[in-house]
């Protein structure tokens, strides 16, 4: 079979390889959509992760099963499905502890385009199906199933990282597809200000219609300082971080109020530190706590955010800025993910 694989750090190409094997709980896919995102971008253009070769690309889609294995109780091949970016192992400890993105050792819950063959490619396996599938229902598209892979869970894991409460000041550091989910999310979780930081205007144009209140841009000065002067120095109660780079951390804490909490879901492509100021963090006693994280996966979280878009509490259409026809085009589209041009947002590509 053949996919869109990362050669090397910098290089991508495409690879034939055998059909991945079916073990007993797993299924093979075969995509119908597919979606490149930033973080293939930094795995293979910033190295983020270190040297992969010969690793086939993509976390984001949704396919027809083709084969299941002889264990999987509830999909068949034919089903439509849609699954989670992170396919974690659900009977590992560190499921079991509450943390099943990590299964098996910190970040490997996120095996396509990590630790095994992503989804770039004419089949793909998805660990333990029964718990990493999820029915692609009628009334999704498969485009809007691609946004329901990584967009939305991360988004969203944005704001429970952040624990938004009732009437929160939240401020979303980076609002391309990710923090633009995470406006929606904090809206949804009782935000009242949602104080935006990006400067594309196809994304502001959509964090207004996810409930983004207020807009800065980190090319205009100091992200810290326009928060502390547009919140009457008051700061926020909640910072999530979608994008940015290592220094927005120092920025999150400067205009955090004591007790406040900031969610992270950016994945940091360079730098070896994050640097927390000591006065401005309460010399070590401010209460502003910091969590980072990986997105949680599986089929339970996939049908329940899905349901979202179903009932028509979310619409993600929004996101999809650019359609590609064509197994192929995901080259293209990938690339066009590298570049972001101004008018992007989410690119997909119907296979
Ligand atoms: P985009 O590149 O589309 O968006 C990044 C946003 O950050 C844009 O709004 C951009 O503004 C803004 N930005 C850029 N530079 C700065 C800066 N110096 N200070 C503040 N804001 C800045 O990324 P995505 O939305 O696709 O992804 C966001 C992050 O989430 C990526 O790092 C991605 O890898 C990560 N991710 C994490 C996952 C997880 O499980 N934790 C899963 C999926 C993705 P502008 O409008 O100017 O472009
Ligand atoms: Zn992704």
């Amino acid at each position: 079979m053949k996919g869109l694989a990362m050669l090397g750090i910098g290089k991508i190409g495409w690879i034939e390889k055998e059909r991945p094997v079916c073990g007993p709980l797993d299924a093979v896919v075969r995509p119908i959509a597919l979606a490149p995102c930033t973080s293939d971008v930094h795995t293979v253009w910033e190295g983020a992760i270190g040297e992969r070769n010969n690793l086939i690309l993509g976390h984001e889609g949704c396919g027809i099963v083709e084969e299941v294995g002889e264990l999987v109780k509830d999909f068949k091949p034919g089903d439509k499905v849609m699954f989670a970016a992170i396919t974690p192992d659900w009977l590992s400890l560190e499921a079991q502890g509450g943390y099943s993105m990590h299964s098996g050792g910190m970040l490997a819950g996120w095996k396509f385009s990590n630790i095994e063959d992503g989804v770039f490619s004419e089949f793909f396996r998805v660990n333990q199906a029964d718990a990493n599938l999820a029915h692609l229902p009628d009334s999704i598209s498969p485009a809007e199933a691609c946004m329901l892979s990584d967009m939305v869970p991360t988004g969203f894991h944005g704001a429970e990282l952040a624990d938004i409460q009732f009437g929160d000041t939240v401020l979303v550091i980076g609002i391309g597809p990710v923090g633009l989910m995470s406006v929606a999310a904090a809206n949804m979780r009782g935000a009242s200000r949602i104080i935006c930081v990006g400067t594309r205007q196809v994304c502001i144009d959509a964090a207004k219609g996810y409930g983004a209140t207020d807009f800065i841009s980190y090319r205009q000065g100091p992200i810290d300082e326009q928060v502390i002067k547009i919140t009457g120095g008051k700061g926020v109660d909640r910072v999530i971080i979608a994008g940015g780079g290592v220094e927005t951390f120092e920025a999150a804490i400067n205009c955090l109020k004591p007790g406040g909490k900031i969610g992270n879901v950016n994945y940091l492509g360079s730098g070896d530190y994050i640097n927390i100021p000591r006065l401005e963090w309460g010399v070590g006693m401010g209460h502003k706590q910091i969590n980072g994280g990986l997105m949680p996966g599986g089929r339970l979280r996939v049908e329940k955010l899905a349901s979202l878009v179903e009932y028509g509490k979310l619409d993600v259409k929004p996101l999809i800025t650019h359609e590609f026809h064509g197994f192929e085009s995901v080259e293209e589209a990938l690339l066009l993910m590298k570049d972001k041009p101004a008018d992007l947002i989410k690119p997909v590509v119907m296979v």
